[in-house]
């Protein structure tokens, strides 16, 4: 972790809505899956409104997730998901993370 997001995407509206990037990148699979509460998937529309980057990431997730349907396995393996997080934060222009 690196702490705090940059203020660029400051939500305007009720904060409890909005999920942070970062919280983003750990519902994807999930919200692509549609395994989330009706409340994270607010959450993570009112986000997509907010943040391009996120909606280019959800689309290389999207990519990603529908090759991945056709394996036994229903959690991405750390390769992927490294390499998603890669672009994730490019998209964003931060710095990875020490992992
Ligand atoms: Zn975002």
């Amino acid at each position: 972790m690196t702490g705090r997001e940059p203020p660029a995407t400051a939500p305007s509206g009720d904060p409890v809505l909005v999920v942070a990037c970062r919280e983003f990148v750990e519902l994807v699979t999930e919200h692509l899956e549609g395994t989330l509460s009706p409340h994270l998937e607010q959450a993570i529309a009112s986000h997509l409104e907010l943040c391009d980057p996120c909606v280019e990431y959800l689309d290389q997730m999207r990519g990603t997730v529908g090759l991945l349907r056709t394996l036994p396995t229903e959690s991405l393996p750390p390769v992927t998901r490294n390499q998603l997080l890669a672009v994730f934060q490019r998209l964003h222009g931060m710095p990875s993370p020490p992992t």
